[in-house]
């Protein structure tokens, strides 16, 4: 093959990868992981906030308009539709904010689109469906596409974007139908226009989630073999060492450093030394249970925490670990080259009085143990940090 040809594949490759990675993120919020859902979580239920708070004065603010030019047999009616929705507006940004998951801030935009499409059904029962293409009346058969395009402005997914886009649909197609209306000439025009307005802001939607993907990935993942970096691990491992303690179940920490890997880099470069890293990587990524926490640490240096693990289980996981690895060759990109390598294992388990400082402190001093009697050999540390009194709950936090 060419070193064009090669290149070609290699771009389709890439390409292909990227969008298998991409469109089940872009699809659902299923295939994201628990701490980009609370991420993201966080910015939908500040936008929810904000729409319902604008929407909800907006709502208000139309009020004497509705006085002054609605006939009087209708306006008494609506005026108090916009009054509660108003405060149902309100009501949503306040009950937004009492939670943090994903599935709250789902309901919470769910509910606010479901309440504007109320409030249009309402007053278009109420104006007896207008259909003059002028009056003052006319300006509410244009509220279903402000529904739409206010939507522009979440993060959502593909799935989440077309359920709420449904509730505005299925609420107009139910207006034209009970006006009589449906899929005449005249409306198509309409609907081609909202499906047009539709798939920008779905577009939009996406870009904005692409957007935060890429960002989130950016500050949390190490960028040469994709796994969390120290900042995300350090968080992600703080936490679940809470929810250990609370449980009363036991944690350990396995720390990892590649033996002698200055010499891959000396021997064959940066190059290979980065594939290698990439290689062992990979190969965690394949021992590991859904609920272990691993990333890097810095340099060579790996970090995996073991929720529900105490110091016998994590370790018989070390040995094993060191007997995969042993039996490991890595590709570095030269013809059929393959590396072998070894690592240092230091271990530590939670115990009394503990950080996840502390710990990790233990993990390091034990893998100086394995260097000192010569690497390829894991070691635990056994010595608790000893702490005072009730500051221990202070210390986790
Ligand atoms: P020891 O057995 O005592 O751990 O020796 P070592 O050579 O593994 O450790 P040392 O700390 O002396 O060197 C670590 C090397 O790792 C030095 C640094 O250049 C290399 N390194 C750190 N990050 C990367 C990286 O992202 N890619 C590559 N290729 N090398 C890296
Ligand atoms: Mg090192
Ligand atoms: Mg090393």
């Amino acid at each position: 093959m060419t070193k064009l040809a090669k290149g070609m594949q290699d771009n389709q490759e890439h390409l292909l990868k990227t969008l298998k990675l991409y469109i089940p993120d872009l699809w659902s919020a299923k295939a994201h992981t628990a701490s980009f859902q609370n991420t993201r979580s966080g910015y939908l239920r500040n936008r929810i906030s904000m729409l319902s708070i604008v929407w909800g004065i907006l709502i208000i603010l139309w009020v004497p308009f509705d006085l002054y030019y609605l006939p009087a047999h209708q306006d008494s009616s609506i005026v108090i539709a916009r009054v509660l929705l108003g405060a149902a507006l309100f009501f949503i940004a306040r009950i937004n904010n009492q939670q943090t998951s994903l599935r709250h801030a789902q309901w919470c935009m769910s509910l606010m689109v479901i309440g504007l499409n109320l409030f249009y059904l309402y007053s278009m029962h109420q104006l007896d469906y207008p259909i003059v293409y002028s009056g003052f009346e006319y300006g509410y058969t244009l509220l279903p596409i402000l529904h739409v395009a206010i939507l522009t402005i979440l993060p959502v997914t593909l799935k989440e974007s077309l359920g709420l886009l449904a509730i505005t649909a299925g609420t107009q197609l139910f207006v034209d139908f009970q006006a009589q209306r449906l899929f005449t000439p005249e409306n198509l025009a309409d609907y081609w226009l909202q499906n047009v307005l539709a798939v920008m802001v779905i577009w939009s939607q996406l870009s904005k989630l692409s957007m935060l993907m890429r960002l989130y990935r950016q500050a949390t993942l190490d960028p040469l073999t994709g796994i969390y970096n120290r900042r995300m691990l350090l968080q992600l491992a703080q936490k679940s060492l809470i929810s250990c303690d609370i449980k009363g179940a036991p944690f350990s920490v396995l720390l990892f450093d590649i033996d002698k890997f200055k010499r891959i880099n000396d021997t064959w470069g940066h190059g290979a030394g980065d594939k290698v890293l990439r290689g062992f990587t990979d190969f965690m990524q394949s021992q590991i249970r859904k609920t272990d926490l691993f990333g890097r640490y810095g340099g060579e240096e790996f970090i995996l925490f073991l929720p529900r693990c105490n110091a016998d289980m994590a370790e018989t996981i070390a040995d094993r670990m060191l007997n995969h690895i042993r039996r490991l060759e890595l590709p570095i990109g030269f013809n059929e080259t393959r590396l072998k390598i070894t690592t240092c294992i230091g271990i530590a388990s939670f115990l009394q009085g503990d950080t996840l400082s502390s710990m990790i402190e233990r993990a390091d001093r034990a893998l100086y143990e394995c260097k000192d009697s010569g690497r390829d050999c894991s070691r635990f540390h056994p010595v608790g940090y000893q702490y005072q009194g009730n500051e221990r709950r202070k210390a986790l936090a």
